[in-house]
């Protein structure tokens, strides 16, 4: 018997974009495409992330809570209007997935705003416990100073998305149950695959953070690339892919709370 080369199995009908910007100038015009294709390539729930107030509307907007879900940030290394953000969040607690990204950016932010970059942080992770919310992390070239702020802050629910830090910080905070979000640029990152081998497959998630971290660079990403990430999680850690894409899927429905 024929098998139709666009059918996919039930069990691969189940990946998941924890983390993305469809909002992004990149992926302007392109949004009817892109549910299509990812709808067509087995995706079940998208994590839109804004940046910034203006972004964070758009996001809201564009969710449709079946596919695609909003969370609601600010970059660390552009916080202008950041309240703004937070009032946005608590009016829209019900309407959103989760708070982020927000974190800190030691990389991209000047040395002299980084304790500001901290401040801001520890008002976003005050407000995620108090209207339990799950938080999406950005901590770029500050992981373990991320992992130390919001271990001190006795955050139960944290998503580290496209960790970039030493795999042993990784390991000890997966320990108290934070998740990290694998994106397909693990294609060409040792650092993301040393990750992926060194964390259980229970901490796990996967995210495409479209339209940057492509698997290859230069390239505009897309969430049905996660499936990309899910492959490598598979090949590193010796586990079905299928597998992978249940565990990731039930993980991420789990962390966001979703009614699905
Ligand atoms: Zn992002």
């Amino acid at each position: 018997m024929l098998i139709k080369s666009s059918s996919i199995r039930k069990e691969m009908r189940l990946l998941t974009d924890v983390h993305c910007h469809l909002t992004a100038p990149e992926l302007e015009g392109k949004l009817r495409d892109i549910i299509r294709d990812s709808l067509n390539s087995g995706l079940k729930i998208i994590v839109t992330s804004g940046l910034g107030y203006d972004d964070c509307l758009k996001a809201l907007r564009i969710s449709d809570y079946r596919l695609v879900f909003p969370s609601l940030g600010v970059a660390p290394y552009q916080l202008e209007g950041y309240e703004k953000v937070l009032d946005l969040i608590e009016k829209e607690r019900n309407r959103i997935a989760a708070v982020g990204e927000v974190g800190l950016d030691y990389w991209r932010g000047e040395r002299e705003k980084w304790e500001m970059q901290k401040s801001v942080f520890e008002e976003f992770i005050e407000l995620a416990k108090t209207l339990d919310l799950p938080i999406v992390v950005h901590s770029r070239s500050a992981g373990k100073y991320a992992i130390e702020i919001l271990l001190k802050h006795r955050v139960d629910r944290v998503i580290m998305h496209a960790f970039d830090g030493k795999a042993v910080y990784a390991s000890e905070a997966a320990d108290k149950g934070f998740m990290f979000s694998i994106p397909p640029s693990i294609a060409r990152s040792p650092q993301k695959q040393k990750l992926v081998k060194k964390l259980p497959l229970e901490n796990l998630l996967l995210e495409s953070d479209a339209p940057v971290l492509a698997p290859n660079p230069g390239e505009v990403n897309y969430p049905k690339n996660v499936r990309i990430s899910a492959e490598w999680i598979s090949r590193l850690k010796k586990v079905p892919l299928e597998k992978v894409v249940e565990k990731t899927y039930t993980s991420a429905v789990e962390i966001l709370g979703l009614k699905v």
